[in-house]
């Protein structure tokens, strides 16, 4: 396959909602695309429109449920031709139920897209650009990733962890001195399709639901504040809707003596 010249901006979830527009953005910055996710329809779409605009660039689709680990890999594994510079893990989606009546299929299939995908993917990214000048990896959390969110306790669990595995990513390819930067963006209610799919049904008013909301075109403005920046976290306050840019929210046990010591690998005992 013939590549167009520069790095791939990789982003999962760009079917619709936030990846749908931070794809566009980040077209519009003249980054070539590796666009994932189940709908393919709409990831041609996406491309169409980003070509029309921007007929230079390079846009590949990949049609693909991240729910599937194998997928996953497999997912990772074809993009071995393409020079990577940033990865966007987008993809997820919540679930607004309580833990006693939640559905558990539902469950076992948010837990592997919003947490095991993005740890395996986040994780074969570092091992292979962490030492690239200007890579970085932004995982999309929530502001449930940092508060518990009545009746969506599972996904707020699910969201504490990509906050808190990404910030210690951080900071642990800081203190390696690393090249690469990884960075959270913590999103409220944003106008997609997420709540027709949290609430299992076919259409959801928003404005209805929740009053106050950010549009996707908002919220892909946002992450590339974020991408602009030298800080950690992009979160938007859940109270006054501002968007806010900061360090690393989670205590952090860097330097404490209880630490573990380095263990010796075999070959140096
Ligand atoms: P959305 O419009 O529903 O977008 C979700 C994206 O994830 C779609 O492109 C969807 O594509 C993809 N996806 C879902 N299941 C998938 C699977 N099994 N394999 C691959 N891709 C899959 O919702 P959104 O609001 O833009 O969500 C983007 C991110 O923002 C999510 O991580 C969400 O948790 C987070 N977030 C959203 C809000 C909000 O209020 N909207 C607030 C905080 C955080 P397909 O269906 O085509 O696969």
């Amino acid at each position: 396959m013939v590549q167009k010249k520069g790095a791939y901006t990789v982003i999962t979830g760009a079917s619709s909602g936030i990846g749908y527009e931070t794809a566009r953005a980040f077209a519009a910055r003249g980054r070539n695309l590796v666009v994932a996710a189940r709908r393919q329809d709409n990831l041609e779409a996406l491309k169409k429109d980003i070509l029309s605009n921007n007929p230079e660039l390079d846009v590949v689709v990949r049609a693909t449920d991240l729910s599937v680990m194998e997928n996953v890999y497999q997912f990772y594994e074809s993009l071995k031709e393409y020079p990577l510079d940033t990865w966007i893990n987008n993809a997820g989606f919540g679930n607004y139920d309580s833990v006693a009546h939640q559905d558990l299929r539902k469950i076992e299939s948010m837990l592997h897209l919003n947490v095991e995908a993005l740890t395996i993917l986040s994780s074969l990214f570092v091992r292979d650009y962490k030492d690239i000048e200007g890579t970085q990896l932004i995982n999309i959390s929530s502001c449930g990733g940092y508060t518990i969110v009545p009746t969506a306790v599972t996904y707020c669990a699910a969201k504490f962890y990509v906050s808190t595995f990404t910030e210690g990513l951080a900071r642990e390819l800081e203190e390696a001195g690393a090249k690469m930067r990884a960075k959270v963006l913590a999103p409220a209610a944003t106008k997609t399709e997420f709540g027709k799919v949290a609430n299992n049904v076919c259409e959801c008013d928003y404005d209805r639901l929740f009053g106050t909301c950010h549009t996707s075109r908002q919220m892909a403005a946002f992450l590339l504040e974020l991408y602009d920046s030298d800080q950690v976290v992009g979160a938007v306050d859940r109270e006054t809707f501002e968007f806010r840019l900061c360090g690393p929210r989670f205590d952090y046990a860097g330097n404490s003596r209880h630490n573990q010591k380095a263990v010796k690998s075999q070959a140096e005992s």
